[in-house]
């Protein structure tokens, strides 16, 4: 059996362990914070399910291990001004940015950037966390602690949202996993569904770009990109090197998950393009509560992460991937009374998205 060590013990770890059972690949989530030091092999692997890691024990071990793959994409990622600048360096569309210096005022970010400004932090911002807005000139000011700490947006008036997940094997080969729509609310993703006909004229645009950046960082493992859809055209809006939670529907809705594709790609398995089966579904559960009921719902596939259930924090999720869209659409039906009331928007935005 061969072992594979992830640095960090969220719910992406758990269930890239999962994924790794039927594969006889031991997956052994490292939580970020332990003090204790780790029985790694050199042969071993090491990847992250995260793109940022505080300096302990447990991360320093990890990160000094020779089997660490892309190591070095996880900094250039972690902080937005060498992510956005790798973007612009491979002329890859995105939103128009600066960074936001010493000396970078409101009045500047707004001559340059147009009326609506969206600072985010450069690094650790996660779930719209990390973002200020300058809502009109003269009106908000860059908080003082953000100098030389965020880069300024362009605000985009997209259509929608949408990303896409790719993997790349060590030969350099890449498949990708068709478009995925995404709803987010105040920052964090609560829906997705996919593959959607009527975006399948992007898909050979979001595959060029995302397979350019891997193959610049010359990346191995699975890799998402958010975008936005500005008519017929995408720009990146970010980049995560690891799998990701709009790509969670590949565990109903694929031959091979997201997570499974990370694995065999670090593992030097064989990866190929995944099958697609139906139209998949995501419900994201966002600090509420374990409802048993949602087991009941037909076709209902829960994923429970087991955490404190706080408010805004990502606690489950629940796929589907039914035999026709009439299906989705009432187990949509039967879940709606089981969720709180900010659902109603979601699911209606869902079902929206259905024949
Ligand atoms: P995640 O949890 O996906 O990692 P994050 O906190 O890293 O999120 P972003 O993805 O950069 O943050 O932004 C969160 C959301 O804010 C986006 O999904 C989008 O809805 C909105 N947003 C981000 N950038 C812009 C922009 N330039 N213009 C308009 N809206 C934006
Ligand atoms: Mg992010
Ligand atoms: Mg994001």
């Amino acid at each position: 059996m061969s072992r594979i060590w992830v640095l960090g013990a969220g719910q992406l770890g758990q269930m890239l362990k999962h994924a790794g059972m039927p594969l006889d690949l031991e997956v052994c989530p490292v939580d970020i914070e332990s003090e204790e030091t780790f029985p790694l092999q050199l042969h071993e692997q090491v990847t992250a399910e995260r793109e940022q890691w505080p300096d302990t024990a447990a991360t320093r071990q990890l990160a000094a291990h020779p089997g660490f793959v892309n190591l070095n994409t996880f900094p250039i990622l972690a902080d937005r001004f060498t992510q956005k600048s790798l973007i612009d360096k491979l002329e890859l569309a995105t939103a128009p940015w600066r960074l936001v210096e010493a000396d970078t005022t409101a009045e500047g970010l707004h001559q340059a950037l147009g009326e609506r400004v969206l600072l985010k932090r450069r690094t650790g911002g996660y779930d719209g966390r990390g973002q200020h807005w300058l809502r009109e000139p003269g009106r908000d000011a860059i908080p003082d602690d953000w100098h030389t700490q965020a880069i300024a947006e362009q605000a985009i008036d997209f259509d929608e949202e949408v990303s896409i997940v790719g993997m790349r094997g060590d030969d350099g080969q890449c498949h990708f996993y068709p478009l995925t729509l995404n709803l987010h609310v105040n920052g964090i993703l609560l829906g997705s569904v996919s593959p959607l006909a009527r975006l399948s004229h992007l898909q050979a645009e979001a595959e060029g770009m995302l397979g350019k950046l891997m193959n610049d960082l010359d990346y191995v493992g699975v890799m998402a990109m958010e975008c936005f859809r500005v008519g017929d055209h995408l720009l990146i809006n970010e980049l995560a090197p690891r799998v990701h939670n709009s790509g969670h529907w590949t565990q109903a809705g694929a031959s091979v998950s997201q997570f499974e594709a990370h694995l065999r790609a670090v593992a030097g398995l064989p990866l190929v393009k995944p099958r697609v089966k139906n139209l998949s579904v995501m419900v994201n559960l966002v600090g509420t509560e374990r409802d048993n009921g949602w087991l009941a719902v037909d076709g209902a596939e829960l994923y429970w992460y087991g955490k404190e259930v706080r408010p805004g924090r990502k606690v489950g999720h629940i796929n589907f991937c039914l035999d026709s869209q009439a299906e989705t659409r009432s187990a949509l039906d039967r879940l709606e009374p089981l969720l709180p009331a900010n659902y109603g928007p979601v699911l209606d935005w869902l079902r929206s998205q259905l024949d």
